[in-house]
């Protein structure tokens, strides 16, 4: 269904994967920097928006009832762009979605192809398959820039860099530029600006995503930080746009409220920097642009998701933020993950695009502490996604015997409070004591996954959680 990740990486490897990221020191400076500036973001954001949990049930209901319709959309917004002279091709799975895109580089003569950042071109392997045909393919957002130099996949939806020190970053310049190392981040900026200038130029055709595509217009939106994006599609003779067919909304009213969510959860602005909509190929009133206008709509599993208990989780606009909430994607990062879409999101959507048995460990790398469904500005609630993708594994034997046992012994506890009062009250006890006067715990025999890359704080006195709600203690 998909194309094979082309790093040794892969969901059904998670855990030795986040074994190796918990022992990587650089790893976790990068990503302890990042997140704090999401999330610090996002807050400040959402606090200068009263109504922002209003405007996230309104862009979760514009979502479902697109879906509920998505036929009817797709069909109007292929008419709207064959109206305006582009072509619109439909890509029932990934290699479908390489060979259309090949096609079309091939037919036009293509040698030269620049390309913005589309996690859609991730999924389907595109740039493997451009490069395994001849192509040159610079990628020009910075971020993808910087990982295409190293060899590397992207370990964030809008921050695929994320992983990456400014020190590795200059060092990976010198070697790929031969200029001599840098120790600002503008410095660095401005070198990768001035190399993908010319790629610019020589580019025959321009691939970029689309964040929405707006159906009564045949328009696709795109947004960015870096301006990338209108340059990759406006100066090469071709634009390509790759994105998935669940990204379909009515009208542009619809969209606006989309974008006022988006870029608040992403980035904690109020609007990214560019908002381009590309609706065809270049007028001729225009003067330039590219002559010749593609849309590639990329089904991929989609389809069958919709059709299932999992339908919201087509709601996801890639915004990022349930990952920069995330406990887990904080201390493992996004390649740990082994595919294209790393956080809470990525381990609901690999094992329903891959499989469930290709991903076995992705919806229990999770604490369910809620916060990915609670930052979600499209209100996934993520946290059951993960509860009933645990259920399906269970229910089809995907799970060892001594996580079925443990399973059936917690349940038969928890069902019987006169039981688990007691029991929960002695673990505190314990745990208090096993921490002693450091109030950690370093060692935990049975369950010392909890402690093998931290240690575990001890439970503060006053009992369990359950006793002290009932004092009335109210965190
Ligand atoms: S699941 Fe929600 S929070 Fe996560 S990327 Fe998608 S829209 Fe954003």
């Amino acid at each position: 269904m998909t194309a094979p990740n082309p790093t040794a990486a892969h969901p059904r490897r998670f855990r030795l994967q986040a074994r190796g990221a918990l022992q990587d020191a650089r790893l976790r400076q990068a990503l302890d920097r990042a997140r704090g500036g999401f999330v610090a973001k996002r807050a400040h954001a959402v606090a200068g928006r009263p109504d922002f949990e209003a405007l996230t049930a309104a862009a979760a209901q514009i979502k479902d009832d697109a879906l509920e319709r998505m036929e009817d959309h797709l069909q109007r917004f292929e008419s709207q762009v064959i109206a305006r002279g582009g072509h619109v091709h439909h890509a029932a799975d990934a290699q479908a979605a390489r060979e259309a895109v090949l096609e079309i580089c091939r037919s036009r003569g293509a040698h030269r192809v620049t390309k913005g950042k589309s996690m859609v071109g991730e999924e389907v392997g595109l740039n493997q398959a451009l490069e395994g045909a001849g192509l040159e393919v610079t990628e020009t957002d910075l971020g993808e820039y910087i990982i295409q130099l190293a060899g590397e996949t992207p370990s964030h939806i809008i921050a695929p860099a994320v992983h990456k020190t400014r020190e590795q970053i200059s060092e990976l310049f010198a070697q790929h530029h031969g200029t001599p190392p840098r120790g600002e981040v503008a410095e660095l900026v401005d070198e990768a600006r001035s190399v993908l200038r010319e790629r610019y130029l020589q580019a025959d055709v321009g691939i970029t995503g689309a964040n929405f595509l707006v159906a009564e217009t045949g328009t696709a939106v795109l947004v960015t930080n870096e301006g990338n994006g209108d340059l990759t599609a406006s100066l090469p003779n071709v634009h390509v746009v790759i994105t998935g067919i669940d990204k379909v909304v009515p009208t542009f009213q619809e969209t606006c409220t989309l974008l006022r969510v988006l870029a608040r959860s992403a980035t904690g602005q109020e609007l990214t920097s560019y908002t381009s909509f590309f609706t065809g190929p270049a007028a001729e009133a225009d003067g330039e642009g590219p002559t010749d206008y593609h849309v590639i709509l990329v089904d991929n599993g989609r389809r069958a998701i919709r059709d299932s208990e999992f339908r919201s989780m087509l709601r996801c606009i890639r915004c990022g933020a349930c990952m920069n909430h995330c406990p887990v994607y904080a201390s493992v990062g996004g390649h740990a993950y082994g595919w294209v879409y790393p956080g809470p999101m990525g381990s609901v959507l690999t094992p329903l695009m891959l499989g469930l048995d290709q991903a076995p460990d992705l919806p229990r790398a999770c604490t369910l502490n809620g916060r990915c469904g609670s930052v979600c500005p499209v209100q996934i609630p993520l946290p059951d996604l993960l509860r009933r993708l645990r259920e399906r594994q269970y229910e089809g034997g995907i799970v060892s015997v001594r996580y079925r046992w443990g399973t059936r012994l917690w349940g038969a506890v928890a069902r019987r409070p006169w039981l688990y009062r007691p029991l929960a009250a002695l673990g505190a006890r314990l745990l208090g004591w096993a921490g002693g006067a450091r109030g950690r715990v370093r060692r935990l025999p049975g369950a010392g996954g909890w402690v093998a890359a931290r240690d575990l704080p001890t439970p503060t006195c006053g009992g369990t959680f359950m006793a002290r709600w009932r004092r009335g203690e109210r965190p």
